[in-house]
Formats: structure tokens, C-alpha cells, sequence
């Protein structure tokens, strides 16, 4: 069986929608599972409609309300004549109950958050959002039926078997195990990505941007051939385009080297999504769901990336903190430890160390705007340099010309090499 999935960009629109039956009547769609996000932004507007709720706002019922409207306008615009889809696809699709059926999950989603009783902030997020991805599978399901395309709509919370941990779900792989092979194997069908049930029949979530991750749990369960993720772009660039003005699709990557490029904060694929897949070898394909045919990229059991090019990853908004201690002596290990308690009570996330002798020098990530806290404690006990607003550049497989493209420009706080990886921490 191979997997697919379509995240929230592909499907956020009537065009998006109808683009992926193209993609799926170009390449074929025997012995296929398709994972869907929930539309567009649908998971941020159903994270304000928890936000505005949590402050007894009554507003979020209008929220709701303004949610329902986008998914009905994506439904009409199904529903309009354009080339290429037959008027019998239409009229079938427009007898399908589909707005009836959004209603209801509409409805059923007011009558939970009106009855709920639950504090747990996490757990009612999961029952929540969920609700994105029911909604699109059910649209691009009763689109396909419509359109001769014979697709079951499966509920991934019954395939897809968590814990309790609301919000980053761990997945019980012996239960999903068994689950998806007895309900999906040999099945065209279409489920939802980023969503799961708990012991009790509680609805979990994998963590934001989890749907990849149901594709690669989905593909390991029933031994795929491999999973397709489609996107707006050609493939993984070795650069973010949006940053750098020539980048370089790449061809294949190892498993292993994909994995590094995430931990360096490439927003290449999630390496959760390729742990199970490297455990059997399953190819992961990142595709243009607007060029289906062209290559793109293959992340697969290979040596090394092809072709063997410097890949730039870029962090930016990073905090660079200098510490030694306030007595002149060197910074050892009870100081490191201690350094890294305070990072980890702060959450700061680290993206580069290096040390000396008498000075400990960090470059982290402030997302929960805590840098004023930690200086304060640090600060106790050490002496603290920081500059904010910085970058941190990371380089894999870089050569003389990478390194001097970098650095041109710039002036560079650190700097640290080893054998395939450089990084530099600048003030642009
Ligand atoms: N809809 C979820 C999110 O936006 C999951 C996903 O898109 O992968 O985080
Ligand atoms: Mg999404």
C-alpha cells in the first residue's frame, strides 16, 4: 500500500480540493490511503475559538459560526460548474449531504464545548481541533464519491490508538498496529491526519503539524511501499527559499541526514514522521501536488545526499548569551549542569554551546519570551553578556565558498565547525 498525504495548503480552497483529485486520477489511486489536513488555517481559527472560549468569551460561537461559513463556501465552490469536472459529478456531489453532514459536526462541536466541564486546558484542545480534520476528510471524501473516485472515509481516532498526553499524543503501536491492518489494508480510503483517540475514547492530537506523522504511523502499520507528502513546492530545497535567493532541489536524502537537517531547525519533515519509517525502509517522497509527474525529493536508505551540496538552514531571532563565572575561576561541570537546569526551567531552547575554559557561550531560542527571567537568575551567579535579535546559521556539508557566502556581510559572534556541520551565530 502506498500513503499520501495532502496538508492544509493543498486543500484550502474549492481549486485546492479539485487539484487533488487531479493529482489523484494523474498518478493513480489503487491500493492507497490519503491522509487530510483540516483546510487552510482551519487549526488556527479552531486554537481562537479555545482562546476566546477560556475567557468566557460568548464570542466563540460566532466563531464557530464564521468557521462553518468558510467550509460551506468551499463546499459551493465544489458545487460550481469549471472545466474538466462532469455535470454528473456535480449533481451527485450536491446530493451527497455534505452540508448537512458539516452542520452536524459543527453542531456537535458547539453542544461539546457548551456541556464541557473539563479544566484541563490540553484536553479540551484536543476535542477541539480535531474538528479541522474531520471536516475537510469528510468534504474531499463525499467529492471523490462523487466524482467515481470510491473512497471509504475512515476515523483515524479508531485507528490510531495514544495515550493520554493531550496536545503530543504517543501512540500505542501494538494496538494502531492491529487496528489499521484489520480496517485499511488493501482499502482505498481517506482519513484524518493529526488525530487519535486515547484509552477511554478520548480524541488525542500528535502535536501541531502532526499529519505527516499519521502517514508515516499509517504506512508502518500496513508494511507500505511508501508515503508521498504534497506540497506547493518542487521537493526539499537544500535552502529556504524565502531567505535565499538560489537554492537547490535535492534529489535524495538518507534518513538519518534528514533527521539532522530537522534538528537543526530546517522545517524539512518532523523526524518523528521519519523514525518509522527509516525502522522499515519505507520511502518517504516529497512531491508538487502541482507537478505531480516531476520527481522531487526521495528520503530513503541512501549514503549520502544527492547531489552533495551545502545545505543552509537559518534560525532567526535567537538570544546569544556569554557567561563566566564571577570570581574568575573556570566553568565546570557543576556549572553546566546548573546553567542548564536554569535553560530548562526557562524552556529556552538551545541551538548551539560552546565552552572554554572561563566562558560558556549559548545561542537559544526565547519562544515563550522568558529571556528577562533567566538573565535575572543567571545573572545571580554569573557574569552574563547577551545580545538579542540574532542569527544562528547552520551549514551542512559546506566548503570554502559556502562559508565565505555566509560570512560576507555579517558580523559573526561565534563560530564552530565539525566535520559536516558549521555554524555561526551572527548579528546581521
Ligand atoms: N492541522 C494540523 C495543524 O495545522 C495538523 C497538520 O496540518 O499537520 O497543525
Ligand atoms: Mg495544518
Amino acid at each position: 500500500m502506498r500513503i499520501y498525504k495532502f496538508g492544509g495548503a493543498s486543500v484550502k480552497d474549492a481549486a485546492g480540493v479539485r487539484n487533488v483529485l487531479k493529482v489523484l486520477q494523474t498518478m493513480g489511486y489503487e491500493n492507497l490511503g490519503i491522509v487530510v489536513s483540516a483546510m487552510g488555517k482551519t487549526t488556527n481559527d479552531l486554537e481562537d475559538i479555545i482562546y476566546s472560549y477560556q475567557k468566557n468569551d460568548p464570542a466563540y460561537l460566532d466563531l464557530i459560526d464564521n468557521l462553518h461559513h468558510k467550509h460551506e463556501q468551499i463546499i459551493e465552490g465544489l458545487e460550481m460548474p469549471v472545466e474538466g469536472i462532469e455535470e454528473l459529478c456535480l449533481s451527485r456531489f450536491r446530493e451527497s449531504g455534505i452540508k448537512k453532514d458539516i452542520k452536524s459536526i459543527m453542531e456537535s462541536l458547539k453542544g461539546e464545548m457548551l456541556r464541557n466541564q473539563s479544566r484541563n486546558y490540553s484536553f479540551l484542545y484536543d476535542q477541539v481541533v480535531s474538528h479541522g480534520e474531520l471536516l475537510s476528510t469528510k468534504i474531499v471524501a463525499a467529492f471523490f464519491n462523487a466524482c467515481g473516485i470510491p473512497v471509504l472515509w475512515k476515523d483515524a481516532r479508531q485507528l490510531i490508538k495514544t495515550d493520554r498526553k493531550y496536545r503530543d499524543a504517543g501512540v500505542n503501536w501494538l494496538e494502531s498496529e492491529k487496528l489499521i491492518a484489520n480496517s485499511c489494508q488493501g482499502q482505498l480510503f481517506i482519513t484524518q491526519g493529526f488525530i487519535g483517540s486515547d484509552d477511554n475514547g478520548f480524541t488525542t492530537t500528535l502535536g501541531r503539524e502532526g499529519s505527516d506523522y499519521t502517514a508515516a504511523i499509517l504506512a508502518y502499520c500496513l508494511n507500505g511501499s511508501g508515503v508521498t507528502i504534497w506540497k506547493d513546492v518542487p521537493g526539499v530545497l537544500n535552502a529556504d527559499p524565502r531567505v535565499f535567493e538560489q537554492t537547490v532541489l535535492l534529489n535524495k536524502i538518507p534518513y538519518n541526514e534528514a533527521i539532522e537537517l530537522a534538528f537543526y531547525g530546517a522545517s524539512v519533515i518532523h523526524p518523528k514522521t521519519l523514525q518509522p519509517l527509516q525502522g522499515k525502509e519505507i520511502p518517504l517522497y516529497v512531491k508538487s501536488f502541482i507537478h505531480p509527474r516531476n520527481e522531487g525529493t526521495v528520503i530513503t536508505a541512501v549514503e549520502t545526499i544527492e547531489p552533495l551540496t551545502p545545505c543552509y538552514i537559518v534560525r532567526k531571532n535567537m538570544v546569544f548569551l556569554k557567561m563566566s563565572s564571577r570570581d574568575f575561576s573556570v566553568i565546570g561541570e557543576n556549572n553546566i549542569s546548573d546553567i542548564f537546569q536554569e535553560l530548562s526551567s526557562h524552556k529556552m531552547q538551545v541551538g548551539l554551546i560552546q565552552n572554554s575554559a572561563i566562558s560558556f557561550s549559548l545561542c537559544v531560542e526565547d519562544k515563550y519570551a522568558k529571556i528577562n527571567e533567566l538573565l535575572k537568575d543567571l545573572e545571580l551567579r554569573y557574569k552574563v553578556s547577551h545580545v538579542e535579535g540574532v542569527a544562528l546559521y547552520t551549514v551542512r556539508h559546506y566548503d570554502g565558498d559556502a562559508i565565505e557566502f555566509i560570512e560576507s556581510g555579517k558580523s559573526v559572534l561565534l563560530k564552530q565547525r565539525a566535520q559536516e556541520t558549521l555554524q555561526l551565530v551572527v548579528k546581521e
